[in-house]
């Protein structure tokens, strides 16, 4: 049997309240710095970490509070040193992170929800469905963890973070923002905003309330197709958000950030790979400065979707670069354990 408990995840304490909670016992303010240094910077795991805490004190806080982290259960790695984490979460379901690394980056792929709602019919997360939101903390964990296998693996510091794990950042918006702003503080992980990136389907009224807030990392969308007919019926969210009002809050995104967007784009067989598809991309691309990844595909199923051939890339290269945007072609990476874009569904 489980006991109840009245006992607060003291993780979802600010450090105003910690230090209030101190107050309230007579201890001094400092402690409540301390505590919190542990709690973020230092990613303690459990209260006996906290050596520069009496004893006395360390049974205090255990009888009143809880400390939650996630565990990292399994990890693969791949032939090409790509790592992939299989991450349970405080009640116990599991997403999936990735450590990539590269010569010049190491970047951690996390996860923001458990399954994802959207349905992208070429994408294995979308086969979970949405069971819940990630809290703010097991976001920043994952963000941890890749960076100790950095450390540990490669020897060298984790420099940047996608959000392109399973979920769809922006329909977690506020405990996204809220593990950004841990990461990127000097009492968190102290890391550049501008070296994390938020994949996003492309939902509008998000993206401006992002412009709105001012935010200071970068996204990406997952864009695919330029032409609603075909975008709608590989990606169901373009039903209702349509390529017009995507492109509307890109536009309101750059007027108010000045920051450009980069477009995830596939190229596939029969479903996007003519010239008509290349220059509805290229219409798109001229709305606010971007850049553009030719995504390799990563199949998971028995053949609906197939990567489009070199000369369809190409094609598409030839055009865009021709009018001034960077494209690049990205290989897919840790393929081998089904660690690359789209293929995170749990499997092992
Ligand atoms: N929901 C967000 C975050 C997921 S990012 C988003 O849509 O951007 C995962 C990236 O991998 C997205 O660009 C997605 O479109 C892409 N992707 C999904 N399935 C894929 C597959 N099978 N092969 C290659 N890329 C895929």
């Amino acid at each position: 049997m489980v006991e109840a408990t009245t006992k607060r995840d003291i993780r979802k304490l600010k450090l105003e309240e910690i230090k209030d909670f101190f107050a309230g016992r007579g201890e001094k303010p400092f402690r409540a710095q301390q505590v919190y240094e542990w709690l973020w910077h230092k990613s303690a795991k459990d209260f006996d970490q906290m050596t520069n805490l009496s004893f006395g004190l360390r049974e205090m806080l255990k009888e009143n509070f809880t400390l939650n982290h996630i565990n990292v259960d399994r990890m693969q790695r791949s032939a090409d040193g790509t790592i992939k984490n299989a991450v349970t979460l405080f009640d116990g379901m599991v997403v999936e992170s990735v450590l990539i690394p590269t010569e010049k980056r190491i970047t951690a792929c996390v996860s923001s929800q458990v399954g994802c709602s959207l349905a992208c019919k070429f994408c294995a997360t979308a086969l979970l469905k949405r069971q819940r939101n990630l809290t703010p903390d097991e976001i920043y964990d994952q963000v941890v963890a890749i960076r100790e296998q950095a450390q540990l693996y490669f020897g060298r510091p984790l420099t940047n973070i996608v959000f392109m794990g399973m979920g769809e950042p922006l329909l977690n918006y506020a405990n996204v923002i809220s593990a950004i702003e841990k990461i990127t503080s000097q009492k968190g992980l102290n890391m550049a905003s501008r070296r994390i990136t938020v994949s996003t389907v492309g939902i509008a009224k998000m993206i401006m309330k992002m412009a709105d807030d001012n935010v200071k990392f970068n996204i990406a969308v997952s864009l695919h197709a330029a032409l609603d007919q075909t975008r709608s019926s590989i990606m169901p969210i373009n039903d209702t958000n349509s390529l017009a009002e995507l492109g509307d809050a890109l536009a309101y995104w750059y007027q108010k950030t000045k920051k450009k967007v980069t477009y995830e784009y596939v190229v596939w067989k029969g479903i996007n790979d003519n010239l008509e598809h290349a220059e509805a991309l290229l219409r798109f691309c001229k709305i606010i400065p971007s850049k553009v990844n030719l995504i390799e595909y990563n199949p998971i199923d028995a053949g609906m979707f197939q990567q489009a051939g070199d000369d369809a890339l190409n094609m598409y290269m030839d055009l865009l670069e021709r009018h001034g945007i960077t494209t690049r072609v990205r290989k897919s990476r840790g393929k081998d354990i089904d660690a690359a874009c789209g293929q995170l569904a749990n499997k092992t």
